[in-house]
């Protein structure tokens, strides 16, 4: 057993654990950071359509189960940064409304404990720390902001600022995403970033996009009050006697069993793994699994309601980086609908390969179905619709003779459908929609259940330890020096993309494990 003991364990090292790290790093304390995955190799398989989308180089090959034990592989990868290197970079405050309660066609988003404003200050520094780029009261859902964007927005290429235009004389409010994409259009020599067509969904072979290793991680390399252990699995939380404190972090290291010690844990494995890691420290005080004295660890999982379709139209359209566009004019609904619908980004460039891997018969494609693809691809317009999944405690992560099971039924349907609709209507309307294809490829697995790239709410944050597993702090209620600081702590998932919201809190609890160490 090893007796090395430090101020801060931090499990995990994506959005929420990297974001903590680099806040944590500068006050001095011996910090150390255990993730089971490896540094991202930079190889030229990073922007291979083929490795990365049809043969999943990058996500992980565990197995989980659905409810009924069937296997699933999820669209999850276990790199330092988390599923930030792969991320599209889309970073997002919510809006006001988001914090409160509101009603769907589909049920209740409920309130949250904090709100905007408490949000906002960590929003300002997330957006700085990030290096966003974006322009701000385009969107007309847009919440205040103390501060503008640190960067001018990624322009449109042409084809695109087309249809930019085309919407704008269709009365609505197209805007540029917010991006943490660190391109330089203003000196290209100098620009990190080279404007390529494998972003979204790929890693950066230039390290260019701002992501939770190359902005935090990497920040950290010159403390020496840091260690970071790669290839570190964490299987069990051990507490002392009476439960209150955790007192060992039961770690795989590469293969061997190691043990470490902590004054304070942070678990930071993504909602799934969080509420996994939890439910197998269960031990005499905590029969449950660990902190679940509210039996709330691994319910209320939330994803989105996500899809993707591409419109074909007559023009070509030669778009090297094509996600610059979002559109929120129904996110709160639409005349007929008074409840919210959901928002509109634009995907990275489909390819062919891409467009290839949506036909059924794809071990036969002839010479001529390839050159169709191309031609589709070329002519191809991609969209990213998300909708609002609503916190149900019958969503929930359980462990099944040790594997991580997903028990959960989509809600609020409603929503998503007349989102789709209305924005196959609009497409349609500015000669982008010849033809509608739905489309997977972007999580590569065919089964919903399997895209879980904006899993969050398993270990929801509120004042109340009966129906909540953190407190305000997003410290667990029941054990004093164990926290869980990454998406796990959501009490609803809005419908624009989570991970600013992730990197705000991290910032924020950052501030109180600070004053709490002092
Ligand atoms: C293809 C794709 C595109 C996306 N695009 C966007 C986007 O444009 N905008 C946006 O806001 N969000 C996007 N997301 C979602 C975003 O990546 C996540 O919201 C975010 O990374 C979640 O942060 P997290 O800290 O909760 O978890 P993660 O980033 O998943 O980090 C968890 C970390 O914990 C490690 N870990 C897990 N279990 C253990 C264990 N037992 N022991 C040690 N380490 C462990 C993992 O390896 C990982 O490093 C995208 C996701 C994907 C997959
Ligand atoms: S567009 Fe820029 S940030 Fe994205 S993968 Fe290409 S070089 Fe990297």
């Amino acid at each position: 057993m090893s007796n090395t003991h430090y101020d801060f364990i931090i499990i995990g090292t994506g959005a929420g654990g990297g974001t903590l790290a680099y806040r944590l790093a500068p006050i001095g304390k011996k910090i150390l950071l255990l993730e089971r995955g490896t540094f991202l190799p930079r190889e030229k398989a990073n922007w291979d359509t083929v490795e990365v989308v049809q043969k999943d180089r990058y996500h992980t090959t565990e197995a989980w189960q659905d409810h009924n034990g069937r296997t699933i592989h999820p669209g999850v990868s276990y790199y330092v940064g988390g599923n930030t290197k792969l991320y599209g970079g889309a970073l997002f405050r919510w809006r006001e409304r988001d914090f409160e309660q509101v009603i769907h066609k589909g049920g209740i988003s409920p309130e949250w404990p904090l709100k905007y404003r408490d949000f906002e200050p960590y929003y300002t520094e997330a957006e700085q720390l990030y290096e966003v780029r974006g322009q701000r009261w385009l969107d007309p859902t847009e919440p205040a902001a103390s501060k503008d964007y640190p960067h001018l927005p990624i322009r449109h290429e042409p084809r695109i600022q087309e249809i930019h235009q085309d919407l704008q004389a269709k009365g609505l409010h197209p805007f540029y995403l917010p991006l943490a994409i660190r391109l330089n259009e203003a000196e290209r020599r100098m620009s990190a970033c080279i404007r390529c067509n494998t972003c979204d969904g790929f890693p950066c072979l230039v390290d260019a996009k701002a992501d939770a290793d190359i902005t935090c991680i990497r920040s950290t390399e010159p403390f020496a009050n840091v260690t970071l252990v790669t290839e570190a699995k964490v299987v069990r939380l051990h507490t002392n006697p009476s439960g209150r404190e955790v007192t060992t972090v039961e770690t795989e290291v590469s293969g061997e069993t190691q043990f470490f010690s902590g004054d304070i844990v942070v678990v930071a494995c993504g909602a799934i793994n969080s509420a996994a890691l939890l439910l197998r420290s269960a031990n005499d005080q905590h029969p449950h699994g660990l902190a679940n004295r509210s039996h709330q660890v691994g319910r209320n999982l939330m994803k989105h309601q996500n899809g993707a379709i591409i419109g074909i139209s007559k023009k070509q359209n030669p778009t090297i980086f094509q996600k610059t566009m979002g559109i929120n004019d129904f996110y709160w609904g639409e005349a007929g609908f008074d409840y919210p619908m959901g928002h509109v980004q634009l995907l990275g460039k489909v390819n062919a390969d891409m467009i290839a891997m949506e036909s059924p018969a794809i071990a036969g494609i002839s010479f001529q179905e390839k050159n169709a693809f191309t031609v589709m691809a070329n002519h191809s317009i991609d969209w990213w619709l998300t909708a609002e999944d609503l916190p149900d405690p019958n969503n929930r992560v359980r462990l099944r003779n040790g594997t991580i099971q997903l028990e959960y039924t989509e809600n609020n349907t409603e929503a998503y459908n007349r989102l789709l609709h209305r924005w196959i209507e609009v497409l349609k309307s500015i000669d982008c929609g010849d033809q509608i294809l739905p489309c997977s490829f972007y999580f590569k697995k065919k089964l919903p259940l399997q895209g879980v790239a904006h899993q969050c709410g398993t270990c929801r944050f509120g004042e109340d330890p009966e129906t909540s597993v953190l407190n305000l702090n997003c410290q667990t209620h029941d054990v004093n020096n164990l926290y869980v600081v990454d998406s796990s702590f959501f009490c609803s998932s809005a419908a624009v993309n989570p991970t600013l919201t992730i990197i705000a809190n991290a910032l924020r609890v950052g501030d109180h494990l600070a004053q709490r160490l002092a």
